[in-house]
């Protein structure tokens, strides 16, 4: 009940009400339900799900399968013991022992690549930031490293259509994605950027998660709604960042609570596990430390 309250106090009462029955199977084409949602697509059977066995020992509660439903339960957590304290303010995403230091202390950009065989080949983990252009993706990456060259970088000419990669820390990559959705690109360019970013997703296998930039001061765009679907038909992990968290409620038009509320419904009935998802500002520092240790639990158990 402590977790109910907790989601429903981000006001995303219809997106997090509880399951409903069983849906027919002819709903779960999509099944996008990946073993424990964010993890490595490549090893999973090296790694102990610890929360699947215990629930073939017993039946799991209702409050567990909610808690499944709706939440983002990370490798080694049973959801029988999440509790409120796990989740991270304003997300669906529960902090479980793979998470760990999170702080960037350096960043540097490495290379630009025109195909994903020409990104860095040393294994070192990555995450791709994605959206439409004009999301919010470089302000947030500015706000991620907390420095304002490397977005600067990305968005120098000739830079903009390539894919991007920054190390941290020396040892992860935030890899900077063509924003897609240009309102005035030609046919032409857009087919472009979804055959060579296509590429990148699908056979790119240090990556560990993409980052779907949504921009919560605007209603839900068929755009995001069609690259999130792909994505998850394609069994590539994904958090939901959504972006200006800030902009309160304008003249007329909904408030981000309720535009972030009406995106998951969109999408909600192609996952059985919703995709982790979580709030952020790039002007307030809304989600920034969150979004972080996010990233360094879905990173270590990758690295492990
Ligand atoms: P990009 O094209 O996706 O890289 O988007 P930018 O980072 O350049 O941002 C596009 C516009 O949105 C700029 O005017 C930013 O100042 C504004 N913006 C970005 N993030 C935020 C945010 O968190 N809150 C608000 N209020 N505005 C933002």
């Amino acid at each position: 009940m402590l977790l109910r309250n907790r989601l429903l106090s981000l006001n995303l009462t219809s997106f997090l009400s509880p399951p409903s029955p069983p849906p027919k199977s002819a709903s779960f084409l999509f099944s996008f339900n990946k073993t424990i949602a964010h993890s490595t697509h490549k090893r999973p059977e090296s790694k102990p799900d610890v929360s699947a066995s215990r629930a073939a020992k017993q039946p799991m509660s209702e409050r567990a399968r909610f808690a499944k439903t709706v939440l983002f339960v990370p490798p080694g957590v049973d959801p029988e013991d999440v509790t409120d304290e796990m989740i991270l303010p304003g997300s669906n995403i529960v902090v479980g022992p793979y998470a760990g230091h999170s702080q960037i202390k350096e960043v540097e950009f490495v290379k630009s690549s025109g195909r994903a065989k020409d990104c860095p080949k040393d294994d070192r983990p990555e995450f791709a930031i994605l959206g439409r252009s004009n999301v919010g993706k470089s302000s947030l990456i500015n706000a991620l490293v907390r420095k304002k060259e490397v977005a600067l970088t990305s968005k120098k000419p000739g830079k903009t259509q390539l894919i991007n990669h920054f190390l941290v820390n020396k040892s992860w990559y935030i890899v900077d994605l063509p924003g897609y959705g240009f309102a005035r690109a030609s046919d032409a360019a857009r087919t472009d950027w979804s055959s060579f970013t296509k590429g990148y997703f699908l056979n790119r296998d240090t990556l560990v998660a993409v980052l779907l930039l949504i921009d919560a001061s605007v209603p839900p765009q068929r755009i995001d709604v069609d690259c999130a679907n792909w994505l998850g038909r394609n069994n590539i992990p994904m958090t939901f960042v959504f972006t200006k968290c800030d902009k309160l409620k304008a003249s007329k038009g909904k408030r981000p609570d309720e535009n972030i509320r009406d995106f998951q419904e969109l999408i909600r009935e192609n996952y059985k596990q919703h995709p982790a998802w979580i709030m952020t500002s790039s002007v307030t520092g809304l989600g920034r430390d969150e979004l972080l240790l996010h990233l360094s639990q879905l990173r270590n158990y990758w690295d492990q």
